[in-house]
């Protein structure tokens, strides 16, 4: 027996999805996208929708109650840039042979507007949904990876036993990422005349000798099967000292390190730590605090840790989800991993909740001045997330 396929609307997914390219939402200024997307919900007959204090909306198709599958997908983007390196006006919404142009396109209002029609057409209770199934378009995703994500979940409640990541995967399949860890390393000198700077500390020169140590190590980082060998890289550097003719007694620097597989962020602070105790270096370690307000005006703060995840190749919803791309689109899908950050450094990362990622769009196009996204794609994501949807039905 052939298994059913929702068949979501195609002119009206097309316009919504043009739609969402048009209104900008910036993170940290998702608000009217929020309205434009509960406008759809409803229009699609979900049966309950509801934006929380965070300005997260969330969307149910299905009765109540656990377990649920959770589909997640952040409505903000990265700003348009310099406006002359489009070729079009990044917000138009263009549409040139079936592809959209604009910012968000890719990443992701593409795979969130297929979200919402796909699970959008097993709404009205014809599919005998036996468990909940959530949409949440979340906010503030670019800056904070997990951030929206965990509110969702703990703050409101949801149980989900799957999750699936809408960021683009150019209809392939993806099942994991490395992380980041942001670290912050405050060295610690003694100031004095700079005429006589053998009275003092320099803390540049201690700084110095720690960014060696850190190229030094790069190379011996940790390296994964699938995700790749662990980077680091100094980002930024400053110090402070009284003026010019003085020794600084404070150098600052920040190290982006990208976690791969078996990487905790014990581990990468330990090895960081082990430079300053052989060199005898006199500072203070601190992962800093990612702190802002949400649209809704909700102060919102997270550590800058980001674990990296993978789940297993023969997992049974890894597995579901080839099963579904084929019976859907009649091919087997790769099953790969991302190169940038996305949610599931919450959900699988942290929560240990089984996600899969899947969407249209290509991640190359991902904050570009070429961001694009075929709109049957769209489409095609949108069927496979509704017949997803029912597969996880367990
Ligand atoms: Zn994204």
């Amino acid at each position: 027996m052939a298994l059913f396929v929702p068949q979501p609307d195609r002119e009206r997914l097309d316009t919504f999805c043009r739609d969402l390219v048009t209104i900008p939402s910036c993170s940290g200024s998702e608000g009217a996208l929020a309205e434009r997307i509960v406008q759809e919900m409803e229009a699609l007959h979900y049966d309950q929708i509801r934006v929380d204090d965070m300005g997260n909306v969330i969307g149910r198709v299905g009765p109540e109650g656990a377990p649920a599958v959770l589909f997640d997908g952040h409505m903000d983007t990265v700003d348009v840039g310099d406006r002359g390196l489009w070729s079009d006006d990044p917000l138009a919404g263009v549409v040139r042979d079936g592809v959209l142009y604009g910012r968000g396109a890719a990443d992701m209002k593409g795979g969130l507007a297929a979200m919402i029609h796909g699970v959008g057409a097993l709404a009205g209770g014809a599919h005998e949904l036996v468990h909940p199934v959530y949409v949440a378009c979340v906010v503030l995703e670019e800056p904070c990876e997990g951030l929206a994500i965990r509110h969702v979940i703990e703050q409101e409640g949801l149980r989900p036993a799957y999750v699936v990541l809408g960021e683009p995967t150019d209809l392939q399949l993806s099942r994991g990422h490395r992380g980041r860890l942001a670290i912050e390393v405050a060295v610690q000198g003694r100031s004095c005349h700079a005429s006589a700077p053998e009275r003092g500390t320099n803390a540049i020169y201690e700084a110095a000798r720690f960014v060696f140590g850190l190229q030094l190590l790069a190379p011996q980082l940790t390296s994964d099967a699938l995700l790749g060998q662990a980077t680091l890289a100094v980002t930024e550097i400053e110090s402070r000292s009284g003026s010019a003719n003085v020794v600084p007694e404070y150098c600052r620097l920040y190290i982006d390190r990208r976690l791969t597989g078996g990487d905790t962020e014990a581990k990468a602070l330990a090895e960081i730590k082990r430079i300053l105790t052989r060199e005898s270096i006199q500072a203070d370690v601190q992962v800093p605090t990612f702190r802002t307000q949400s649209y809704t005006g909700l102060e919102v703060e997270a550590l800058e840790v980001f674990p990296s995840w993978t789940m297993a190749e023969d997992d049974p919803l890894v597995r579901k989800a080839i099963d579904t791309v084929e019976s859907t689109l009649g091919y087997v899908p790769r099953v790969g991993h991302w190169d940038f950050s996305t949610d599931g450094v919450y959900t699988m990362g942290t929560a240990g909740i089984p996600t899969i990622g899947f969407g249209p769009g290509e991640e190359r196009y991902a904050h570009s001045v070429q961001e694009q996204v075929r709109l049957g794609d769209v489409h095609a994501a949108a069927r496979v997330y509704g017949r997803l949807a029912l597969s996880l039905q367990v």
